[in-house]
């Protein structure tokens, strides 16, 4: 006789026993295939958050899963202290496919980009603040450094990242921060000039604020902090966690604008949405401050990450899934921007990735992703008014039209 098994209340057992740092909604996901993914009773629902760009190319990739398993059964650590025959592999994917995107040019340097391996975003974006301290400290001569970052960014959620979040929620009550940032306003190229002093030692920016709601920055603003920066010898940081590895149509976002920042931060997407796999790129004379024992970490780089992430950089080595977003993001975005006037109050973003402000006439945003949820579409708001969508690069053009569609009746509803 088979006992009775009483099913499990997931989203009960999670408020009990979970940290409430997040407010799900309330689904508790199974399984997950393409752009689809599959709840505990068995609905379906496309994935039109994507893990926040994690799986731009989709849930469960049948070419990253095999690569997962066969190093699975191999090895899958051995910490930094040994080489491993899945690194080299990876780090020259990857410093070809974003080494040219990057200023590798540089008087110490060999002209080569170089990737230091981590694992999350926040790591990557501490080791990039670290390396531009280093590295003003080292090659300038800049004892107390300073960096620039612009107001709404989200860069993780580390001590020293909270410390220049303009975000209370993300940082009131978590001081005493980390000193040496300047906050100026994103977009302001001229507020940005003004801020840069004798101890500036980098300007970090993300190409597009994700968080704060696919906030595009004016046309020219980019191009501008690059010349500002270059003209002192000040790095520039484009934080691409979110933005990058074909979100937007392109490998960088930052491309649209025509600049290479001296370093990139990369995250989410490099992974695959199997492992966390994170990491900087850079010219060898920037990344070549860093020597035996001044950075590290015991997973990153680690040869499953690595097999995965190598995986992950040859299907994006031939540009055809950033044609895809480039071209599926024109629909999507003809499509919202018909919805403007109609619940919508504005629309932004580039290739498969848009922040909508919807009317608040019709509530906060997170009644619409309910809404949404409710006819079979998971999607996210963010900071009250805005509804974020960043489907994974596999959806079909059917299925673009049909969000829209559901997303036209619940903004009526
Ligand atoms: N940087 C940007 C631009 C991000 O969007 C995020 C996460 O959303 C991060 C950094 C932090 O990444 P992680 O959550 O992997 O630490």
């Amino acid at each position: 006789m088979s006992a009775v098994v009483a099913p499990i209340d997931h989203i009960a057992v999670a408020e009990r026993r979970g940290a409430h740092n997040y407010h799900p909604l309330p689904v508790v996901v199974a399984s997950g295939e393409g752009a689809w993914v599959t709840d505990v009773d068995g609905r379906r629902y496309l994935d039109c958050l994507a893990a926040y760009s994690a799986l731009n190319l989709g849930h469960s990739h049948p070419r990253l899963i095999a690569a997962a398993h066969e190093q699975l059964d191999r090895l899958t650590l051995v910490s930094r202290a040994f080489h491993h025959d899945r690194m080299a592999g990876f780090l020259a994917g990857l410093a070809d496919l974003v080494g040219p995107l990057v200023r590798a040019e540089g008087p110490g340097g060999t002209g080569e980009a170089m990737v230091l391996p981590m694992n999350t975003g926040a790591e990557a974006v501490e080791s990039a603040i670290k390396i531009a301290r280093k590295y003003a400290h080292d090659v300038r001569g800049i004892e107390v450094p300073e960096i620039v970052v612009a107001d709404s960014n989200f860069h993780g959620r580390t001590t020293t990242i909270v410390s220049f979040s303009t975000d209370p929620d993300a940082r009131d009550g978590f001081g005493p921060f980390t000193p040496g940032f300047v906050v100026v306003p994103y977009g302001d190229a001229e507020a940005l000039a003004e801020a840069l002093t004798e101890r500036t030692a980098a300007v970090l920016l993300e190409p597009i604020q994700g968080e704060a709601g696919v906030v595009t920055p004016p046309e020219g603003y980019l191009a501008r902090v690059r010349e500002l920066t270059a003209e002192r010898g000040v790095l520039f940081i484009a934080d691409e966690i979110q933005s990058g590895l074909a979100r937007t149509g392109t490998t960088l976002a930052i491309e649209h604008d025509g600049v290479r920042p001296d370093l990139v931060t990369l995250g989410k997407a490099l992974g695959g949405g199997v492992v966390p796999v994170s990491a900087v790129v850079g010219s060898s004379e920037v990344l070549g401050v860093l020597t035996p024992g001044t950075h590290g970490s015991t997973f990153g780089g680690n040869p499953l990450a690595t097999a995965v992430a190598t995986e992950v950089v040859d299907m994006l080595a031939d540009g055809s899934w950033q044609e895809r977003s480039r071209v599926a993001g024109e629909r999507l975005h003809a499509g919202l921007h018909a919805l403007v006037g109609h619940g919508l109050t504005a629309v932004r973003g580039r290739g498969l990735w848009a922040g909508l402000d919807v009317d608040p006439a019709i509530g906060p945003a997170r009644l619409v992703a309910e809404r949404l949820m409710e006819r079979g579409i998971l999607a996210k708001d963010t900071h009250t008014r805005t509804l974020r969508l960043a489907p994974p690069l596999v959806i079909t053009d059917a299925e673009i039209d049909w969000l829209l569609e559901q997303l036209r009746e619940s903004l009526a509803a």
